[in-house]
């Protein structure tokens, strides 16, 4: 990529779009920010540059933008701050590759089919990820772009991590684990090595905990395992989403409670959770901030179920060299990380109190010198990821 060539990357969720622009063959971000409240209420564009200083502000009080027309404004917003600069390639994060797309994907029409057949498996992220790639082929045909799956990191996990013990009639259908936030976790895969060498051949067990969140399994870089599975819903509790729950709960629901598919399906992925515990809120900062013993009892729900899980993916390792810390929740909340290590002592985890509290942006190791396990938070990246996808797909090693 020459010096003026820029990537533009996009992660569209069902409210909001994520955009960022990478320069040169370097991928040095230049600018980035987020188009928010889609479809309802005040929708807000903020933009800022690698400096963090605001480049762009702007709201609509009259009516919401959808994901077409805030890709419109995006492109405008782009043309003039491109400073010299050309698009020349989009990368998109796309949730969903199935089992046909376990790299990153050059996308025409014919694609976009083929992933629309996918809706089912993601219905509350899928349709959100696919509007802008949409958009972006009516309003510049000629662009490349270019989809990167969160389930492609996990493609090549062992058949056994892969399965349910379902009837092969339904695991031939596709209903299977796979596995999500691949591309946060291949970016730690990446970053870690670069912090320290000997942690390329190490087993690894990230936590990427955000409003979603799931756990991983790194083998020497590769996933082995991981704690969503068929959908995003599974694995650890989140902010509104229940994680793993026995599969007699949907049945009774259903059965005993009268619940209809759809209120069930609503009250998994956005009233459960973080939200549904505490009855107070999502936001794990707002539980934190909180007395109310409610606010305590789903951060320590959280915290017993990284425990558990923990143990499972060590297992599946067959032992543990580092832990990882990642997403919002992972990257700033000191407490949690604090609780989830102190009850992985067994592990022989054991975190340098300091380094833990200390207010810091970038990688850092916050294990004490003596920890058998070494203890890192990695700032999530998957844009950058992304870019680097979309730069490699384009020209070809
Ligand atoms: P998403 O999965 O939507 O990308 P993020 O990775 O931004 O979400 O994570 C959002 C979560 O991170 C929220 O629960 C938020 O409260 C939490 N978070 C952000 N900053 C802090 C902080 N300083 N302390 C505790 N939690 C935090």
């Amino acid at each position: 990529m020459q010096p003026n060539e820029s990537i533009v990357v996009i992660n569209a969720g069902s409210s909001s779009i994520k955009f960022s622009l990478y320069s040169g063959a370097a991928l040095e971000l230049t600018f980035r920010g987020k188009i928010e409240n889609l479809y309802s209420g005040v929708t807000h564009f903020a933009a800022e540059d690698a400096q963090e200083n605001s480049i762009g502000d702007r709201r609509w009080p009259d009516a919401p933008l959808d994901h077409a027309a805030a890709m419109a404004y995006l492109l405008e917003f782009a043309d003039s701050h491109l400073d010299g600069h050309t698009v020349v390639a989009v990368g998109h994060r796309i949730v969903h590759g199935g089992v046909h797309y376990s790299g990153p994907q050059r996308l025409d029409a014919g694609v976009l089919a083929k992933l629309e057949q996918l809706i089912p498996l993601a219905p509350l992220h899928l349709p959100h990820n696919l509007a802008p790639v949409r958009a972006m082929m009516a309003l510049t045909p000629d662009l490349p772009q270019v989809g990167c799956f969160d389930t492609a990191f996990h493609v090549g996990q062992p058949a056994e991590a892969q399965s349910f013990a379902l009837p092969e009639r339904i695991t031939a259908q596709g209903v299977r684990r796979y596995g999500f936030h691949g591309l946060s976790y291949e970016y730690i895969a990446a970053s870690l090595p670069q912090a320290d060498a000997a942690l390329a051949q190490a087993r690894v067990v990230a936590a990427h905990l955000g409003n979603g969140a799931s756990m991983c399994a790194i083998d020497a870089g590769r996933s082995v395992a991981s704690t969503m599975g068929f959908t995003a819903v599974d694995g650890l509790p989140m902010g509104t989403r229940c994680g793993a729950l026995d599969p007699g709960v949907v049945l009774y629901l259903i059965e005993e409670l009268g619940m209809s598919v759809a209120a069930v399906q609503k009250m998994l992925y956005q009233e459960s959770g973080l939200l549904g515990v505490s009855g107070i809120a999502s936001d794990m900062r707002t539980l934190e901030q909180s007395s109310d013993p409610r606010a305590r009892a789903a951060i320590d729900l959280m915290v017993y179920r990284i425990g558990r899980e923990l143990g499972s993916l060590t297992a599946a390792l067959g032992g543990l060299d580092a832990l990882v810390f990642s997403g919002g929740i992972g990257e700033n909340s000191a407490s949690l990380r604090a609780a989830v290590c102190a009850d992985a002592a067994w592990l022989g985890v054991q975190l340098d109190g300091v380094a833990n509290a200390a207010s810091g942006h970038g990688l850092r190791r916050i294990s004490s010198a003596s920890s058998r396990v070494a203890v890192w938070v990695v700032p999530a990246n998957e844009e950058l990821m992304i870019a680097q996808h979309t730069k490699d797909l384009l020209e070809p090693a």
